[in-house]
């Protein structure tokens, strides 16, 4: 693990911090216990958030780093600090589904949990002022957010990124409903999965429990007011935890 010395915060954003360090390349993120909800109208904490996806974002990068995914994480550097490479990132949200939820019944008027047949990759352009509109790749190209063939990479990569993790969350015993992702550019022009994925980003449904509000493991307890948000998100980190150790165990 190298040190870095902490350097001026470059961006604040919901839920993390963003430090240089004295190496150009290397940045510092801090994960907050703040959570925000509907473009941030809603605002409240969940207790040891910042530690526990600071340790989920790690282990998923992890295991997606060793599945051959280009990610910008390096080390967690502390319980809630987590080193990354420096990137630009692209102001693009890619939301990959497997389940009908959230915005996509609101939309479509699918019903909540709808499996859907093949996984649907949405882009949404990252602007506050806007409220963060889905975009096609046509719109894309039209703000030149990004070039064709870096959508058709978005595309594939958040297509494998989906692959691994419903594989990887089985094994928690966990539905991956939804999730989104962010990806940066890195000095050499890399595309990097970037930003986190966490119980704040994805949506996780408890396998063995059948009921729709009990199954909820991820920020809509935030979102709906459903209490024990902090609990959930304990619940989804202790999961993980046991699965990597066994599949470490076992290798
Ligand atoms: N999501 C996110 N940040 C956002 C918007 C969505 O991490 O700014 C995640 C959200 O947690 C869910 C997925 O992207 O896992 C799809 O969200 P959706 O479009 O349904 O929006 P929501 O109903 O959550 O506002």
């Amino acid at each position: 693990m190298t040190d870095n010395n902490l350097g001026e915060k470059i961006y604040e954003g919901k839920a993390k911090i963003l430090y240089r360090t004295d190496d150009p390349n290397v940045l510092l993120a801090y994960f907050k216990d703040d959570a925000t909800a509907f473009n941030a109208q809603k605002k409240g904490q969940i207790e040891h958030k910042g530690e526990m996806n600071c340790a989920i974002a790690t282990y998923l990068f992890q295991y997606l780093a060793s599945q051959g995914m280009p990610t910008h994480f390096i080390a967690q550097t502390a319980p809630d600090w987590m080193q990354v490479v420096a990137v630009k990132i692209l102001p693009l949200e890619v939301v990959v589904r497997n389940i009908a939820a959230g915005s996509l019944c609101q939309r479509t008027g699918l019903d909540l949990g709808t499996e859907l047949r093949s996984p649907l990759v949405e882009f949404y352009y990252k602007n506050d002022r806007l409220g963060d509109p889905l975009f096609t790749e046509d719109h894309i190209e039209l703000l030149e957010l990004a070039t064709p063939e870096q959508v058709q990479q978005l595309k594939q990569m958040a297509l494998l990124i989906d692959r691994h993790l419903r594989s990887f969350f089985e094994q928690c015993r966990l539905i991956l409903v939804d999730f989104k992702l962010e990806f940066g550019l890195d000095a050499s022009g890399q595309l990097l999965l970037s930003d986190e994925i966490s119980p704040d980003t994805c949506r996780l449904w408890d396998r063995d429990v059948a009921d729709p509000k009990a199954r909820i493991l991820d920020k809509d307890r935030f979102r709906q007011d459903l209490g024990n948000v902090s609990a959930a998100y304990h619940e989804v980190m202790a999961r993980i935890q046991t699965v990597v150790s066994q599949n470490s165990r076992d290798r």
